[in-house]
């Protein structure tokens, strides 16, 4: 697909907040670098900010439109000064040609007084308003809206907070419906589906930052995450919204392999990250059909499951879902889980040293210790036993592990047993809690001393890629397969249900070895 394919128009703002007005223009050179339509220089930063003499070397020298921001403390900026100074700043910034000048709500009426009607043509007045404790609901945010409006604003900013993922669809919906140019963003970690999406609600402005954590505001993402991992200006109205459900859930690499996969082949399609509270209210508040399916991780697999209104068999014997399709032709969420084939797949193919699949699984007869009684440890117990081995459930809670065994039909043992479970050499071994997972990195569910009984190990942890008790593995001699396996595999399942087209699998696992 054409490189300069753009569906929107909503423009990518790179907040600058440097302390001298030569790093300013720095930052505005690598912004137009890396994409960005305009900069806000956020004058509240600088330190002897002179706006006789900075203002326009700021305004002349920028190498991208400028939007000027004086954000004052009671606004959540850092100016504290005379607030008639930091008016007639923003009056000087725009007589000196500033694209966009930014007025707090608090005070617009005031400042369009004070212009008395005496505005250049060239720079558009965003009259803003921030909320740094909730959204409000859409009746009253619509409310905000007309009295902004009422002020004379040219474009309409508001900003809110979100508690829960759920409140970013009433920004959304607002964007969708007005009537005027419109800046609607929701901060904070639960917000950022609002700073992507804005683009295919028709949003008029969002912010992306030059460095991870370099934010102005909580929960922007970096220019290049929205240029590079979710495509943002392939983003149209039509683009269908997919994503992964969890919690955490920036870890995830999902994003990186789906986005390049989308873009590849030419699917008009997004996947976001979605941090997820509670998946039924998450469900019911993206019903549209443009919410069209999502990967579901820790730990809402079961919830995903209640949600379903149809189970594939597989999934309702694991008792776990981790894909969900809106069906086109009723609307319906049907519940699959591909973590069974995908982990099964990969530790068959390393007992297999790669090679070509023979008609008995290389896993029959063999004693596979599951560790974990989770969403993953359900499908790779199901997936095991499926293929003929003897299945060992080792658990945390004895009482889960115990449970899981007799569906399955196997044994269960404490974790506190591993160490000293050795009916066999050569067995497999899959860890599928989290232990081990990033920042606990130095955590492994069995000791080293009794990985000698193991011929193979997979850990489902993917992050770091090579866990400790991978690195324990290797060192003991097991064949070992990474968490990214098992990821890369189920992942080609889901793509093919999302979109009915088969997964271009190449390009899927070499996106996943760049993000990794
Ligand atoms: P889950 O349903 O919440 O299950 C978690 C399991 O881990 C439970 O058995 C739990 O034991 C155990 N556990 C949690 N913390 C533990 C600790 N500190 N010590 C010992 N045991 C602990 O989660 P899940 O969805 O199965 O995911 C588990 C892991 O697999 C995650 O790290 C996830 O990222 C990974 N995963 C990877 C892939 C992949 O494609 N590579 C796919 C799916 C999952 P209790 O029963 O005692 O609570």
């Amino acid at each position: 697909m054409g490189e300069n394919i753009r569906r929107n128009s909503t423009l990518i703002c790179v907040p600058i907040m440097d302390d001298t007005v030569d790093q300013m223009l720095i930052q505005a050179k690598k912004a137009k670098e890396q994409g960005a339509d305009l900069v806000e220089l956020r004058l509240d930063f600088l330190k002897n900010f002179n706006p006789n003499y900075d203002l326009e070397i700021l305004i002349k020298n920028s190498c991208l439109p400028t939007l000027v921001t004086f954000r004052p403390t009671w606004e959540g900026g850092q100016y504290d000064g005379d607030e008639s100074k930091r008016r007639s700043a923003l009056r000087k910034a725009m007589e000196l040609g500033a694209d966009y000048v930014d007025v707090e709500l608090k005070v617009a009426e005031e400042f369009f007084d004070s212009i008395g009607g005496k505005k250049p043509t060239k720079t558009a007045i965003i009259v803003s308003s921030h909320n740094y404790q909730s959204t409000p609901s859409v009746e009253e945010i619509g409310d905000l809206v007309s009295r902004i409006q009422a002020t004379g604003a040219d474009i309409v900013k508001i900003a809110t907070t979100a508690r829960d993922i759920t409140d970013c669809a009433r920004i959304l919906q607002v964007l969708t419906h007005s009537q005027v140019p419109i800046i609607g963003l929701v901060m904070g970690e639960r917000g950022l589906i609002s700073r992507i999406l804005c683009a295919k609600f028709g949003g008029y402005l969002t912010f992306g930052t030059l460095e991870k954590g370099a934010v102005s505001a909580p929960g922007q993402p970096t220019i290049r995450d929205l240029l590079d991992l979710y495509n943002f200006r392939l983003i149209g109205p039509d683009t269908k919204v997919f994503g992964i459900i969890g919690n955490p859930v920036g870890h995830s690499k999902s994003p990186h392999m789906y986005n390049p996969a989308f873009k590849a082949v030419g699917f008009n399609g997004i996947y976001v990250p979605l941090l997820v509270d509670s998946v039924p209210n998450f469900l019911k508040t993206y019903s549209s059909p443009d919410f069209v399916g999502y990967s579901v991780t820790i730990p809402h697999k079961m919830a995903a499951l209640e949600c379903s209104e149809e189970v594939d068999p597989i999934a309702k014997a694991i008792e776990a879902v981790n894909c969900l399709v809106r069906k086109p032709s009723d609307g319906k969420l049907a519940g699959y889980n591909f973590d069974y084939v995908g982990a099964i797949e990969a530790i068959e193919e390393g007992l297999q040293d790669g090679g070509s699949s023979a008609p008995v699984s290389p896993l029959a007869g063999k004693v596979f210790v599951v560790v974990g009684a989770g969403g993953a440890g359900k499908a790779l117990a199901y997936g095991a036993k499926a293929k003929g081995a003897k299945v060992v459930i080792a658990n945390r809670t004895l009482e889960n592990a115990a449970n899981l065994s007799s569906k399955v039909g196997g044994k269960a043992i404490s974790l506190t047993e591993l160490d000293d479970f050795a009916p066999e050499e050569g067995m497999i071994l899959a860890n599928t809690t989290s232990v081990g997972m990033k920042p606990n990195t130095n955590e492994t569910p069995i000791s080293k001393r009794a990985l000698k009984n193991y011929a193979l190990v997979f850990d489902a942890v993917y992050v770091p890629k090579l866990t400790r008790l991978l690195k324990e593995a290797q060192e003991s001699g097991c064949i070992i397969i990474y968490g990214t396996e098992m990821l890369v595999n189920q992942a080609f399942g889901q793509y093919q249900q999302f979109t009915g087209l088969p997964a271009p699998k190449e390009l899927m696992r070499e996106a996943l070895a760049k993000s990794t």
